[in-house]
């Protein structure tokens, strides 16, 4: 058989997180909370499910949570959005993703990646017939180069896709990088895929979006995930905003990939929203504590921490530890040391020559200590 992604492994993900409970060891890889989302969310999953809520939902969502997301975008970035014909819900981030790539990319398009980029994006583009050209951000700061970012377009080029807050590198961007985006965009006529996944999950800055860009509205998939909104990874429920006439074109085909996503988790989320919306603008705070939990512990270590700026995850570099490549590195520590982690180069096309892993600090702060007691002994 023919394969239609040739150079396609397992994730990065599935395969460190099997290496760690092969070896018992405190998994700081895969990006999950090991708490439990809020007593509330799950009573009210309950309760629904128990209410009858267990059959289809429709294909968009259900109205009370497209409302719940309309509501809490112009509360967060100030933009007006139609329920009805501009928001969709989705099996996760991922199935959001891949809809929106499908449903712009023909084949022979050139779609422009920022690496390291999150694992999903490329093979996405490979199946609806694009080439991905790759422009590598490189560390310590890992900072978007719009000129050479422009270089790469050409006439084939049809999307960009961008990542703030980004994993692995847990940068955000600045408003100087979303207005390059947005007249890159313009001059080029480029659609965008925005993942904002992280949107909430901000440290030293005010939370940005490309909502807040008008030139961006019209040409732009905003993509989200309660998975990491409500620490609740595996319930998949992400959703897609766009003006209507993409969000046609995403829906013609997310009603032959899913059709529709999981009712009873629709209708606790959009309870959430609208009692405890507290929760999400506190995010970034919570999360706050738990990465100078992690980063403080770590100083007494020989690893190097870069500076982590949104998402749960933050880089440490180990050259001072050992000149092994990060993927070895990666695998030694979690089988002789206990701790897992995720190479950075694997998220590369062609990876800088450094030594970089990234750990997730979504975990309890016991969790964090624990690991971070292991690690300073290296
Ligand atoms: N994009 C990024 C940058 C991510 O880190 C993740 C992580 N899970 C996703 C998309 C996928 O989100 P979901 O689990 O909701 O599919
Ligand atoms: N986004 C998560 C991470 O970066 C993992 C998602 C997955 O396992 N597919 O670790």
């Amino acid at each position: 058989m023919k394969s239609k992604l040739p150079h396609v492994g397992t994730t990065i993900f599935s395969l460190m997180s099997a290496m760690a409970n092969e070896c018992k060891a405190i998994n700081l890889s895969q990006g999950f909370p090991d708490f439990t989302p809020s007593e509330y969310l799950l009573d009210q999953l309950s309760f629904h499910a128990h209410s009858g809520k267990n059959q289809y939902a429709p294909m968009n969502g259900i109205p009370e949570l497209r409302q719940a997301i309309a509501t809490l975008t112009q509360e967060c970035y100030g933009r007006a959005i139609h329920p009805d014909t501009e928001i969709t819900l989705a099996s996760g981030a991922t199935e959001a993703l891949f809809v929106a790539i499908q449903a712009v990319v023909n084949p022979g398009d050139e779609v422009i990646l920022l690496d390291p980029a999150y694992d999903s994006y490329a093979p996405a583009v490979t199946l609806a017939g694009g080439h991905c050209k790759h422009i590598a951000l490189l560390p310590p700061n890992y900072q978007a180069d719009w000129q050479q970012i422009e270089a790469a377009v050409s006439p084939k080029t049809r999307l960009i896709i961008v990542n703030s807050p980004h994993n692995p590198t847990a940068t955000v961007f600045s408003d100087g990088d979303w207005q390059a985006l947005a007249s890159l965009a313009a001059k080029h006529d480029l659609y965008v895929i925005s993942d904002e996944v992280y949107e909430h999950i901000v440290f030293d800055q005010n939370r940005n979006s490309a909502h807040c860009y008008p030139a961006l509205r019209d040409r732009t998939f905003v993509i989200s995930s309660f998975g990491k909104t409500f620490h609740a990874t595996g319930w998949k429920l992400g959703y897609c905003i766009a003006p209507p006439m993409l969000s046609t074109e995403f829906r013609k085909i997310h009603q032959f990939v899913t059709f529709t996503s999981f009712t009873p988790a629709q209708y606790a989320v959009a309870d959430m929203l609208n009692e405890h919306s507290d929760q999400v603008h506190g995010l970034g705070d919570f999360y706050r504590d738990k990465r100078d939990c992690f980063v403080n512990a770590m100083q007494r270590s020989r690893f190097t921490m870069l500076p982590s700026a949104g998402t749960y995850f933050a880089l440490a570099e180990y050259s001072a530890i050992s000149d092994k490549n990060d993927v070895d590195f990666c695998e030694e520590l979690t089988r002789k040391h206990g701790v897992a982690a995720i190479p950075l180069s694997v998220f590369y096309k062609t990876p800088p020559n450094s030594r970089i892993i990234r750990f997730c600090f979504a975990k309890r702060e016991q969790t964090l200590l624990d690991a971070a007691a292991k690690l300073c002994v290296l």
